[in-house]
């Protein structure tokens, strides 16, 4: 049987990658040991960190005043890191608040500074963004920091915002996912599970001119400067989780890059939303400019319905289509990874069950 994988996080991994993996994963750059055993400190290793690094900053044309760090602790460590680095002598940071994770990154935010919230999505259910005329934003605040695509309610921004104080954007879940204009942004960070590889890589891509003292209490390992030194290897990393994201770039330059890989994102999701919206059986609610191309957020008709869909979805090998616990309700997360023979199946299974049900 077939099997699709539309899970948020860890997700789909490309399958010439996972292909990749089981043989030059255990025969890493021909050293007859797995990327797992290697020391983070090997010159071939460092080779392999050079080059991911050339590869994403080739992927995304990253400006060379801006550093390419690779780290731990997943996205959720940026959120205390990038206050703790980045207000230096100011007092208060802006921040948008469009879905669950601009409201952890802002609790988070709240023990180190006075945060202004710019626009809230909340009034609506967090389905629509307010436009930029109706945007508040401080005077004098350190950054702004959004969240470029909620995982969890599918809503996403479709522009790089205008923002007074340098930009600092979460893209966890759509990094690598369509063409963006580096240079707008003072600090831009990615947890790898959704759209780079397995859990274990948080990208980090800042400008360093933005980089002054950060608050004296901070640990040396959410200092950037460490990192920066460090040429990313303060710390032991997990070397097998690092390699496996190596490859899944070099596949993204073998697809074409970004503009490519975004013209099929930008198909699958509106293929899926086509079938939703004209399907008299299945609801998705966010606001059309805003609908995310990674998170499809959708619903049945009733809440039975949407065990029932789960439970046949998994034996028919559709894996992962249950909804944040947080929402409810159904999603398919469509990454990178996700080509479009995959969505045109789990259409193909939609419309089947709309039918039976
Ligand atoms: C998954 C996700 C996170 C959390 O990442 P962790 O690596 O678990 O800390 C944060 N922000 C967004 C937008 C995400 O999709």
């Amino acid at each position: 049987m077939t099997v699709y994988n539309f899970f948020a996080g860890p997700a789909m991994l490309p399958p010439e990658v996972v292909e990749k993996a089981k043989t030059l994963g255990f025969n890493f750059v021909n050293m007859k040991i797995s990327a797992m055993e290697v020391s983070h400190r090997a010159p071939e290793f460092m080779d392999m960190l050079q080059e991911m690094e050339e590869d994403i900053r080739s992927l995304m044309n990253i400006p060379d005043d801006y550093a390419v760090l690779f780290m731990q602790g997943g996205a959720r460590t940026q959120f205390a890191m990038v206050p703790l680095n980045l207000i230096q002598d100011k007092k208060v940071v802006d921040y948008f608040d469009t879905g669950s994770w601009s409201q952890a990154a802002i609790i988070e935010a709240q023990k180190y500074a006075q945060v202004n919230i710019v626009s809230s999505s909340q009034e609506n259910g967090y389905k629509t963004i307010a436009l930029p005329t109706q945007w508040k934003f401080s005077t004098d605040a350190a950054y702004t920091h959004y969240t470029t695509n909620e995982t969890i309610n599918g809503l996403q921004f479709k522009e790089i915002p205008d923002s007074p104080a340098p930009l600092v954007a979460d893209m966890s879940s759509d990094i690598l996912s369509y063409p963006l204009d580096v240079s707008r942004f003072g600090l831009i960070y990615a947890a790898s599970q959704k759209n780079m590889g397995p859990a274990g890589l948080t990208l980090v891509i800042v400008k360093k001119s933005l980089l002054k003292e950060p608050h004296p209490l901070t640990p040396t390992i959410l200092n950037y400067h460490t990192h920066i030194a460090s040429g990313s290897l303060y710390n032991t990393c997990p070397t097998y989780p690092w390699y496996i994201v190596a490859l899944v770039m070099k596949w993204l330059r073998t697809q074409g890059g970004v503009a490519e890989i975004a013209k099929r994102n930008a198909r699958k999701a509106n293929k899926l939303y086509d079938f939703i919206d004209t399907s008299n059986f299945y609801t998705n609610n966010v606001d059309q400019q805003y609908r995310s191309h990674m998170n499809v957020v959708f619903n049945v008709p009733t809440s039975e319905l949407t065990n029932i869909f789960v439970a046949q979805a998994d034996k028919a090998g559709f894996y992962g289509l249950l909804g944040h616990p947080k929402l409810g309700g159904l999603r398919a997360s469509i990454y990178n990874a996700m080509d479009e023979a995959g969505v045109d199946a789990l259409i193909g299974f939609m419309a089947d069950f709309a039918r039976k049900y």
